[in-house]
């Protein structure tokens, strides 16, 4: 694991690619004196020290981690040459290779037949498959749960579709009989089923959600975020396994999104979308008088909202799954550590005086509270909030978590004994998205412990 050989060999090559076009000259504007550059990367590297060690297996806050170093080897390599994934012409290479990985993101869930291709975020994979469900059912709405992501109620917004919240269960998945309800009104058209919510971790019922809507005639798009690369989980022996149902429904659903830049290892600006049905590319034709396309292969901004799009970001893709192949063996393995860390910190929660688990980890997300007594909605939100500032605050051996809002009805489903003096209370969360974080739950716990006992 040497980055600093992998760049010199980066280097190296692009020399050697560069010269091979003729000599040429750099023009006079954009030469810098090589003291200033030392300056201000000094500059630099002295203001990227206002930073969480998001490295670190004591940082286990938000959904926030680097990169693998390959994937960044594989993206300064081509971020040298810069091409444009819109189009064949803007980066031949790069464009090839993301449909290579969209190939193998497909063989992932399971489809046969699809169109697809990355993008810049979820958030955008997410619009563009709520785009392509208003194109199919122009005048009815989207269906999602209340705990999926926020962006679903806000590209609704932008697309001018109506959007319906569905409750939750006790785990935190959308609510089957609501859902009926909703749907039973007529004015549905699509149902966003998530798999992995943002907040919990929690994965939807996909094989139910998917068996009611197509009763219903409704099309399903699953969000699969953050919790997309876990389906190399489904139905494998020993703890770390999970429930295959959901996942292997995922292949029979309408869309599919999935954030390589979440558990993919890939630096931000790495999103995809899967549509099931390779039709849906009749939504996007477009004849842009500037796009001079060279060739009848297909160019992927003939299937994307989006218009220029980072080449780097497919081959960074594209290495990593060279090194760390989508199967179970493969990147499995880096999730299954995460998944068995979230296990290990729940059973230590679960007989801890200090510390109650929230509800047990469907991934790799841990959901936890301070046990006080009396037990008051006030007095936990209070604690979850002084844990988590003392933590980071602790010098020398700070601890980073974050927090959560959870609703009292919510609360009180999961906890009776609670008392909902208020009508949400802050809860402590850890993402465990680091495969490090396994041999380290056993330290994040006495420290989350000792301050919350320093609490009661
Ligand atoms: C992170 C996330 C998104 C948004 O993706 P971005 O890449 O941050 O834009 C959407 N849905 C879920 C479930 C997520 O976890």
């Amino acid at each position: 694991m040497n980055l600093r050989l992998w760049l010199d060999q980066v280097l190296d090559g692009h020399q050697k690619w560069t010269e091979e076009a003729g000599p040429y000259e750099v023009h006079d504007s954009l030469r810098v004196a090589d003291t200033d550059v030392e300056t201000a990367l000094h500059e630099l590297a002295d203001r990227l020290r206002d930073n969480y060690p998001y490295f670190h297996p004591r940082y286990a806050g938000q959904m926030l981690k680097p990169p693998h170093p390959a994937a960044v080897a594989g993206y300064v390599a081509t971020m040298l040459v810069n091409p444009n994934n819109h189009s064949l012409d803007g980066g031949p290479a790069t464009a090839r290779m993301e449909k290579e990985v969209m190939g193998q993101l497909a063989a992932m869930f399971g489809l046969d037949s699809y169109l697809g291709h990355l993008t810049t975020s979820g958030t955008i994979a997410n619009l563009e498959a709520l785009y392509v469900a208003r194109q199919y059912h122009p005048d009815r709405g989207v269906a999602f749960s209340a705990d999926s992501h926020y962006t679903h109620a806000r590209m609704c917004g932008v697309l001018g579709m109506t959007g319906y919240p569905i409750p939750t269960d006790n785990a935190g998945r959308m609510d089957l009989a609501a859902l009926e309800k909703q749907l039973l009104s007529g004015t549905v058209g699509t149902v966003v089923v998530t798999a992995g919510t943002t907040g919990l971790g929690a994965i939807d019922p996909v094989h139910e959600v998917l068996e009611m809507c197509t009763r219903f005639g409704v099309r399903v798009h699953v969000d699969a975020a953050y919790g997309g690369f876990f389906t190399l989980l489904a139905g494998l022996d020993g703890p770390e396994g999970l429930d295959p149902r959901p996942w292997s429904a995922i292949s029979r659903c309408d869309s599919i999104v999935i954030d390589p830049h979440k558990h993919g290892l890939q630096p931000y600006g790495c999103g995809a979308v899967l549509f099931r049905d390779p039709a849906t590319a009749q939504f996007f034709t477009h004849d842009s008088p500037y796009t001079y396309y060279t060739s009848k292969e297909l160019h992927l901004g003939e299937i994307s909202l989006e218009c220029s799009r980072s080449g780097a970001s497919a081959a960074a893709l594209w290495l990593t799954l060279k090194l760390f192949p989508p199967t179970p063996d493969g990147l499995g393995q880096v999730l299954a550590a995460g998944r068995r860390a979230a296990l290990n910190w729940s059973r230590h929660i679960e007989e801890s005086e200090h510390l109650a688990l929230y509800q047990p980890p469907d991934l790799d997300i841990v959901t936890y509270f301070p046990r006080l007594t009396p037990s008051r909605l006030s007095h936990i939100d209070a604690a979850s909030a002084r844990i988590l500032h003392e933590g980071m605050a602790a010098a020398g051996n700070p601890v980073f978590v974050s927090l959560l809002r959870a609703t009292a009805a919510g609360f009180t489903a999961r906890h009776s004994n609670v008392i909902a003096d208020i009508s949400e209370a802050r809860i402590l969360r850890s993402v465990l998205m680091k495969p490090e974080s396994e041999n380290y739950v056993g330290i994040l716990h006495s420290r989350i412990e000792e301050l919350a006992t320093a609490a009661s």
